[in-house]
């Protein structure tokens, strides 16, 4: 018998430097904004190094070979990586890598200050059973929901994605709601999302049934003392099983012998039944440090060593592998991220037919630098409009141009301009005309659209004016342009008293939303 010697500093070790990792990959895509770029992680997102993306992309991939928006090669080649590491040790991703199943152990660490032994014992035990099934519906939801879509549709309610972006002003008001719960519920329950609502750790669950390295007993040696069950942060009973095959173990490794249990070489991460002699076939925690280490790690350095580890989007779309379309470029990969400039480069589209169809300056320069989804703000200061001018307009009118199929999202709408490009390029017949004209909309319907082509061309990093307005733009931001403060006072409403407030901060403060004062502020600024 021994006692217990925690080797739990590897497990902290592994853990702080993934969470550490995803941290520095959102600070660094916010940063990019104002310019400053982090070797090697530059253009990475959250989505494009979550593994979960590259599962929910599946059937899009398979059924038009483009992945889901947001989602690129990175996700996909994790998703193999960490599949992987499962099939051989189990959900270790879940207990070892997820930054989001660390944050609420540290969560959970003030529950057990608070409630001791009480801790993750509040749920009765039938209820908390039939709980634990509920990721199972939220999987299949999400992957229905997303083939359906083709939008990433669970990160409006993803609290892991509302902790890592809680500042960008990206995460809706859902994932808000999910974050505050989880974070409350695990002072009282360990690893609340992991056990109940989590798609992915549901998917990575099902390993444990054929897992080749599992949590196994020596029911000769065990002396019975259930330190393991009282240890398991999913509230496994191990004591009485020789194999533990629960679909919940995320192979955290705290009840072995080398950790809870008292007695060695009785419960361990092995091949085989543990005893002294089988004591070579187990992953410890330092050989589980490096076997995570090696096969995540490792495996993204190989891919990027190989250059097959993108975090951003190539701008080169997807091409038909077969049939009618096979060898041209599909619309339905067209990005919000491309330029007008891009979408020539891979459709037999110009800039300016583009320019023309949105509505926008034509002049050569600033028609090849708008992006898809610069339409979004464009229009979005319509007031009342129903449906969306945005980058599924610009996949929408390439293919009907082009004469590709593709099935737009309902809510799609296209400027009047571009209908009538189409149908004088013979693109679309007098019914279709008809038929697409109860989704069309007015660009004059756009406040000062007129003034709007005036402007000068502007640069990549502006739309119209020379600032474009962010979560993180002052008020000083805009008198250093310009504007007056009486005329912003009056837009906002209030009196500013501190011009170096963020705009965002400042319409949060006065219960106003920043997104209808910023289309204001950005109207006036681009019609200075
Ligand atoms: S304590 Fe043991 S059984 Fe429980 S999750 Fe961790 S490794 Fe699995
Ligand atoms: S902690 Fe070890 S000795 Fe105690 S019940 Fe679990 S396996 Fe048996």
């Amino acid at each position: 018998m021994k006692m217990n010697s925690n080797k739990n500093i590897f497990r902290t070790i592994v853990q702080l430097i993934f969470f550490v990792l995803v941290f520095l990959v959102v600070l660094s895509h916010s940063l990019e904004e104002v310019g400053i770029v982090f070797p090697l992680i530059e253009g990475a997102s959250l989505h494009a190094i979550c593994p979960f993306g590259g599962v929910v992309t599946i059937y899009q991939f398979i059924t038009t070979g483009a992945f889901v928006q947001k989602i690129h090669e990175a996700s996909f080649y994790l998703m193999i990586l960490v599949f992987i590491s499962a099939i051989i040790a189990g959900p270790i991703f879940c207990g070892w890598v997820c930054p989001f199943g660390t944050f609420q152990e540290w969560i959970g660490k003030i529950g057990k200050k608070i409630f001791n032994k009480k801790y993750n014992n509040f749920i009765p035990k039938k209820i908390d059973f039939l709980l634990r099934y509920l990721r199972y519906f939220v999987l299949v939801w999400v992957i229905v929901m997303t083939a359906v879509s083709a939008t990433l549709v669970f990160s409006t309610y993803d609290p892991y994605y509302a902790l890592f972006n809680f500042w960008t002003g990206e995460v809706a008001i859902t994932g808000f709601i999910s974050l505050g719960i989880i974070i409350i519920l695990s002072l009282f329950v360990e690893r609340p999302f992991c056990k109940y609502a989590c798609p992915y750790g549901a998917l990575l669950g099902l390993t444990n049934l054929f897992r080749i390295f599992s949590i196994k007993r020596n029911s000769s040696t065990c002396i019975s003392c259930g330190h393991c069950d009282n240890v398991c942060p999913m509230n496994i009973e191990i004591s009485n099983k020789d194999i533990v095959k629960n679909h919940q173990c995320i192979s955290c490794l705290k009840c072995t012998s080398e950790n809870k249990c008292p007695v060695d070489a009785t419960l361990q991460l092995n091949m085989k039944i543990p005893t002294k002699e089988n004591n070579k076939f187990a992953l410890n925690y330092k050989k589980s440090a490096i076997f995570v280490l090696l096969v995540i790690g490792g495996g993204i350095f190989l891919l990027m060593s190989l250059g097959l580890w993108k975090t951003e989007s190539s701008k080169v779309p997807i091409k038909f592998e077969s049939g009618e379309f096979a060898g041209l470029a599909n619309p339905a990969d067209i990005r919000g991220s491309y330029t007008f400039e891009d979408i020539e480069n891979n459709f037999e589209i110009t800039a300016d037919i583009l320019a023309q169809a949105f509505a926008l300056d034509t002049s050569e320069k600033a028609a090849q630098l708008y992006k898809a989804k610069d339409l979004e703000m464009i229009y979005g200061a319509i007031e009342n409009l129903e449906g969306e001018v945005g980058t599924d307009s610009v996949r929408l009118f390439v293919s009907l141009y082009l004469g590709i199929p593709y099935e737009a999202e309902e809510t799609t709408l296209l400027p009047s301009p571009a209908l009538n490009i189409l149908r004088d390029s013979s693109a679309i017949n007098e019914e279709e005309f008809q038929i697409l004209k109860s989704r069309s909309i007015s660009p004059s319907l756009i406040d000062g659209h007129s003034e709007m082509l005036d402007q000068e061309p502007h640069s990549d990093t502006t739309l119209y004016g020379e600032l474009e307005i962010k979560g993180k733009t002052t008020f000083d931001d805009l008198l250093d342009i310009g504007l007056e403060m009486s005329i912003i006072e009056e837009i906002m409403g209030f009196k500013i008293d501190n011009s170096s407030k963020t705009i965002r901060d400042f319409a949060i403060e006065k219960g106003l939303e920043f997104s209808d004062y910023k289309i204001e502020l950005q109207n006036l600024i681009n019609n200075m």
